[in-house]
């Protein structure tokens, strides 16, 4: 490609800034933030600024398809044709030989929508196997679940303006100005011009997105419902309670009000671990009419009682009235730039396309009579989510995974068990545009994939933004869009027919038509206004200007058409501190990298930032465990061990360590700190507790 400009949804975080290019000789020569056009407003955060070196070179990119002839030995490059047909004769083979559950997808939220699409429809509807899950699962599924049980639909009712419009922020588990950095530059911006709004964090560690907040509540981690418990009761016992909204939009109240009731503050108020002052507060700014937009991401969302945290904190918004209304109501924090969109296609093991599930008949009846394959065809038993996909492949059950655009031998917690199924599985296909990566070292077949700017394709953002990225380079050697290397693999399966796509924009089209009707309608999102404009759904016919906001007519997608409060119980966490592992760890990010840094690791100004894996200690712990800031330290738990450089800082809680995730093996044998987390999970959601898990610190033997 010559010289040309053109611009494309970060790949990064879920606020989806709009980024432009200009290129050169297929060399991008500057970026800079797309500012006619939300969400960004002209801003980029340093990751999302530090492209343009991503592509001075294509260091470490997967350019053609691979196959390893035996485990343990360089793959060799073959044609796409070769390549297709090995997977696609593989997959087979297993199905046949070992049933139709017998091979896996485990895809992520950073797929476009176009992809997504391709391989739900492939395996759900073709293969009939519900084993497709994605990296999701470990980051905002159970987000997806609150807004079920509390509106009756996924996606939140909220947009970026509503930070225009609110009042108090109740920031919860998310570290946004490391996280959603432009997001959280936008709240300092209204907080700047209007010194009555107020920041509230809350959150174990003293993070950035704390010192830049009115209140920090450094909560005990996990008691999230505790403290929205104790607020909500504070908050009813002053009169706060918006009795006509829940009189006529809500139901389930009275429990919800009695069961508040019957709950102890101290005990509560003990659960959390804080000073009874930092409540004191909150509840005063929360007394008086305000505007409570809030803010929560993983922190609420990894945990064995996600679910409960997202319902508690949608129950006092339903308490407050303060849902489908501007500048106010919960606002869950997408960690990628499409989970979405993902959403929207339906990519988790129990769902369907537009919002649908596989255990409703009427849903399945609906896209088998859409995909024309028979009646009966999707299987109405959710299949196996992530934590179980790779136990299954461990224990020999699952005998092939795919895996497209993530890495999960070094982002699955308990990290031995993803590994031991993708050692033992007789079948791994690494779909992906770096190599090597952790996971790729495991594969039977590599397949390149197109990444930023190299492809067009559709993302949706936090806030319902649906956006079409542009292309404006050329992959290396053959690398593929990912929609078009699984349009591949389903023809050569047989499927020709129906998997008749030869460009994105026409499977854009077939997906669109699913939505129709659905809380997520994306009719209206034709082709040709997508290439000239974003919209946000529901978008249900051509001329929809799309919808900011959503439930402002109080009418949420349950069967009565009201909100329902629900009565959760505060839990902690599933693992314990005790003797032997007497600190506890909590897992997350750094600003300057993401994910498992395959891309973000091979940006010098990036890495420059946080060279390597650390772990933040109190200072009171670190006399206690003889740790000396700077030191390397083994952090041991119940189920491994990892190493990170010790920062000793009074910005985390006594008694509590904080380690980013970021370093897999391919930076060294022993800094995945998934190696120590756990792997337990909600009930409901099936989101695992990567926030919390015991460990004791170890010097003498580093
Ligand atoms: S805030 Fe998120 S979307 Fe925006 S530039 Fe940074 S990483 Fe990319």
């Amino acid at each position: 490609m010559e010289n040309s400009t053109g611009k494309a949804v970060c790949p990064y975080c879920g606020v989806g800034c709009v980024i432009r290019a200009t290129v050169q000789d297929n060399k991008v020569m500057r970026i800079s933030a797309d500012d006619d056009v939300a969400p960004n407003y002209g801003m980029l955060c340093p990751k999302g600024a530090h492209l343009k070196q991503v592509f001075q070179n294509h260091d470490g990119r997967l350019a053609y398809p691979m196959i390893r002839d035996r485990r343990g030995e360089p793959p060799r490059q073959v044609s796409w044709d070769e390549a297709i047909a090995f997977t696609a004769n593989r997959l087979h083979e297993i199905q046949l030989a070992h049933g139709k559950d017998s091979i896996a997808l485990y895809g992520s939220g950073q797929l476009d929508t176009e992809a997504s699409y391709v391989f739900n429809k492939l395996f759900k509807g073709f293969l009939r196997t519900n084993n497709v899950d994605t990296n999701s699962r470990l980051c905002m599924s159970s987000a997806v679940v609150g807004y079920m049980q509390s509106f009756g639909s996924d996606g939140p009712p909220t947009c970026y303006d509503d930070i225009q419009h609110a009042d108090v922020f109740l920031i919860i588990g998310a570290n946004m100005a490391v996280n959603h950095p432009v997001l959280f530059q936008m709240i300092r911006k209204r907080r700047a011009t209007e010194p009555n709004t107020r920041i509230i964090t809350v959150d174990p560690r003293r993070s950035k997105t704390a010192e830049h907040s009115d209140i920090h509540v450094p909560l005990a981690p996990g008691s999230d419902v505790a403290f929205l418990q104790l607020i909500a009761k504070r908050l009813i016992a002053i009169g706060r309670v918006h009795r006509r909204f829940v009189r006529r939009n809500t139901e389930n109240f009275s429990a919800y009000e009695n069961h508040l009731d019957s709950l102890d503050e101290d005990e509560l108020l003990a659960a959390c671990d804080i000073h009874p002052a930092r409540i004191d507060e909150i509840v005063e700014y929360l007394s008086k009419p305000s505007r409570l937009l809030s803010f929560y991401c993983q922190g609420t969302n990894q945990s064995t009682s996600g679910v409960d945290k997202n319902v508690a904190l949608i129950n006092l918004h339903l308490q407050l009235g303060e849902v489908g209304i501007k500048g106010a109501g919960p606002f869950s924090l997408t960690g990628q730039p499409n989970a979405m969109g993902g959403r929207e296609v339906g990519y988790l093991s129990h769902q369907l396309p537009g919002y649908r599930v596989v255990t409703n008949d009427m849903h399945r009846a609906y896209l088998e009579g859409a995909w024309r394959v028979p009646p009966g065809s999707i299987d109405p038993k959710p299949g196996l989510t992530a934590v179980p996909m790779f136990e299954a492949a461990a224990e020999g059950k699952v005998r092939a995974l795919w895996i497209a655009c993530t890495n999960p031998a070094v982002s699955m917690p308990d990290t031995k068990v993803s590994q031991a199924g993708l050692r033992r599985a007789d079948l791994v296909i690494v779909q992906d545009c770096y190599y090597p990566t952790e996971t790729s070292e495991y594969a039977d077949v590599i397949l390149p994939a197109a990444q930023w700017g190299e492809k067009q394709g559709t993302m949706t953002n936090s806030e319902r933004l649906v956006v079409r990225s542009e292309q404006f380079l050329t992959p290396p050697g053959e690398a593929k869009p990912d929609w078009w290397i699984f349009t591949q693999v389903a023809r050569a399966m047989g499927f020709k027919r129906n998997f008749d796509f030869y460009t994105h924009q026409e499977v854009w089209d077939e997906y669109r038509l699913l939505t129709a009707g659905t809380p997520c309608d994306q009719m209206g999102m034709t082709n040709e206004r997508l290439a000239k404009t974003s919209l946000r759904w529901p978008c249900p016919y051509p001329r929809h200007p799309g919808t900011p906001r959503r439930y402002t007519r109080r009418k949420f997608f349950t069967a009565s058409e009201k909100a329902q409060f629900h009565t959760p119980v505060y839990k902690p966490p599933d693992e314990d501190t005790d003797a032997e592992f007497p600190l506890g760890l909590t897992t997350g990010r750094v600003e300057s990298q993401w994910h498992t840094r395959t891309r973000t690791g091979k940006v010098p100004q990036l890495v420059r930032k946080d060279p390597e894996p650390f772990v933040e200690i109190h200072p009171d712990d670190a006399v206690e465990n003889d740790v000396q800031d700077g030191e390397w330290v083994y952090l041991v738990g119940r189920r491994g061990r990892c190493y990170a450089k010790a920062r000793v800082t009074e910005a985390i809680r006594r008694g509590l360590l904080f380690t980013p995730f970021h370093w897999g093996d391919l930076f060294h044998a022993e800094t995945n700190a998934n190696y120590v987390t756990n792997s337990a999970f909600d009930p409901v959601s099936k989101q695992p507790e990567l926030k919390f898990c015991a460990v004791r610190i170890e010097t003498d033997t580093v």
